[in-house]
């Protein structure tokens, strides 16, 4: 008896203090949520005026709102890989300029090799999840269970490939578009169950996944790669979501994404993990324009997806955790390659080994407010170098039409726009700033001085 009073308390007390330990260090949650082709004016945050986004606009008001942040890639495939890997497309061989992303019969992929941020992360003991839009490859190797993800559910490529045979021209720009006009497959942990895919349902569906994943996890940390199908086109909205915005079908897919995270951040907050995960939201590249009325907007920015003006590359972007980053609008330059360095930091996993990194760890910008140091940034098409940003400078070696003319241009002097003053990059300033001209051209001559290009996965002209 008596032995059996001390040691019940012993249990107690040490299991109490088990819990404390894991209480005052538990690992932190990374939950990246990326929607596919949504323009920089495309939220209320951003400028939007027809399309309702509040919870996105509120997790902007409690979060950090970037103004100047880019991805990878003026398209899908080459903007993916870099977000997970860290790194320029080029590296992973994950970009062409003749086929510019992967498309259903493709034989490329992520090369086995590559580490994305769900593998550096699950050997640290973290659940990882894939939802959503996958279009990293669909062969062995290149698939999400084989890059690190445990679950996956989702479309293995864009929701517009592998349309049915006679599809009406236009269709897929098409304010309402036919429901079973594209035969992509719905599938989970590799396997098809549902094809074609109903896609009026996907975003509520991803959303179920993602909420029923962060609930099985309370305790765990985990990380959480959410690539939402809209809104790419064709545009396909629920039946609580149809009809009911201001910016047509286009706004109804933006409204519903904007319903899916306010239902994410509210179950992070019910299940107190909200102090405790890092959630990223952004976009894989801009608007795409030529789908007029089902295609969105880059406000202030000059042109488009497929372009390597700031319209295609540069989104929003908003990151949040409540009491770890403080409210604030950043105009530093961040960019999409800068979060594996920083969900592995958050998470105290060291770098992989041997591996090039393009990034650089947010975490003293996010927890401390510390600006970053500045440093050039690269825009490809395909495996093209064509501009290169550094500070408000933004220099063109080459221009081209986002799809179709104008053909590619080069540009000797380079044309030279200050960001600041000329968001729209309309005023070529190149020939009042000879010396600025000069430092870019010596960052590009470095950065390509150390390029090595992976084994090419996509059909592509020689960099
Ligand atoms: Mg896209």
């Amino acid at each position: 008896m008596n032995m059996k009073r001390t040691i019940f308390p012993l249990r107690s007390l040490l299991l109490a203090l088990t819990c404390a330990s894991a209480l005052a260090s538990p690992k932190p949650n990374v939950i990246l949520i990326f929607a596919d082709d949504l323009g920089y004016g495309d939220l209320g945050c951003y400028g939007a005026e027809k399309i309702r986004t509040p919870q996105l606009d509120r997790m902007a008001d409690e979060g950090v709102r970037f103004t100047d942040f880019y991805v990878a890639a003026e398209v899908c495939t080459p903007s993916r890989a870099a977000l997970l890997t860290g790194r320029y497309p080029l590296r992973s061989g994950m970009c062409g300029d003749i086929e510019r992303v992967l498309f259903a019969n493709s034989k490329g992929g992520l090369p086995p090799a590559e580490i994305t941020i769900a593998e550096a992360l699950r050997g640290a003991g973290y659940a990882t999840m894939h939802i959503g839009k996958w279009h990293l490859g669909i062969h062995e190797g290149s698939r999400p269970l084989d890059q690190g993800f445990e679950h996956s559910f989702g479309l293995p490529y864009s929701n517009d490939m592998d349309p049915r045979p006679g599809l009406p021209k236009g269709a897929t720009s098409s304010p309402t578009p036919p429901a079973d006009g594209w035969n992509v497959a719905l599938m989970r942990d590799g396997k098809i169950i549902e094809q074609p895919a109903d896609q009026t349902t996907l975003t509520k569906r991803y959303t179920e996944e993602a909420v029923k994943f962060i609930g099985e996890h309370k305790t765990q940390p985990f990380f959480l790669y959410l690539a939402h199908t809209f809104p790419h086109v064709p545009l396909f909205a629920s039946a609580d979501f149809k009809g009911k915005s201001k910016a047509g079908i286009y706004g109804d897919t933006v409204e519903e994404l904007d319903w899916s995270v306010g239902q994410i951040l509210e179950t992070l907050r019910k299940e107190k993990l909200e102090q405790n995960t890092l959630v990223v939201f952004t976009s894989d590249n801009g608007p795409w324009l030529i789908m007029g009325e089902a295609g969105g907007s880059a406000g202030p920015l000059r042109d488009g997806k497929g372009s390597t003006w700031d319209g295609g590359m540069r989104v929003p972007c908003v990151a949040w955790m409540p009491g770890r980053i403080k409210p604030a609008v950043s105009s530093q330059m961040v960019q999409a390659m800068d979060w594996f360095p920083t969900a592995l930091s958050l998470a105290e996993v060291k770098l992989p080994e041997g591996v090039v990194l393009d990034g650089v760890n947010l975490s003293p910008l996010l927890l401390e407010n510390q600006p970053l140091a500045e440093r050039p940034y690269f825009f490809y098409r395909g495996p093209h170098l064509f501009a290169c940003r550094l500070g408000p400078w933004k220099a063109h070696f080459f221009t081209q039409g986002a799809y179709g003319g104008p053909a590619k241009q080069s540009h000797e002097p380079p044309l030279l726009y200050h960001l600041g003053n000329d968001p729209g990059e309309k005023n070529n300033v190149a020939a009042d700033q000879p010396e600025v001209l000069e430092q870019i051209k010596s960052a590009v001559s470095a950065h390509q001085a150390k390029m090595v290009a992976g084994p090419k996965q996509l059909k592509s002209t020689k960099p």
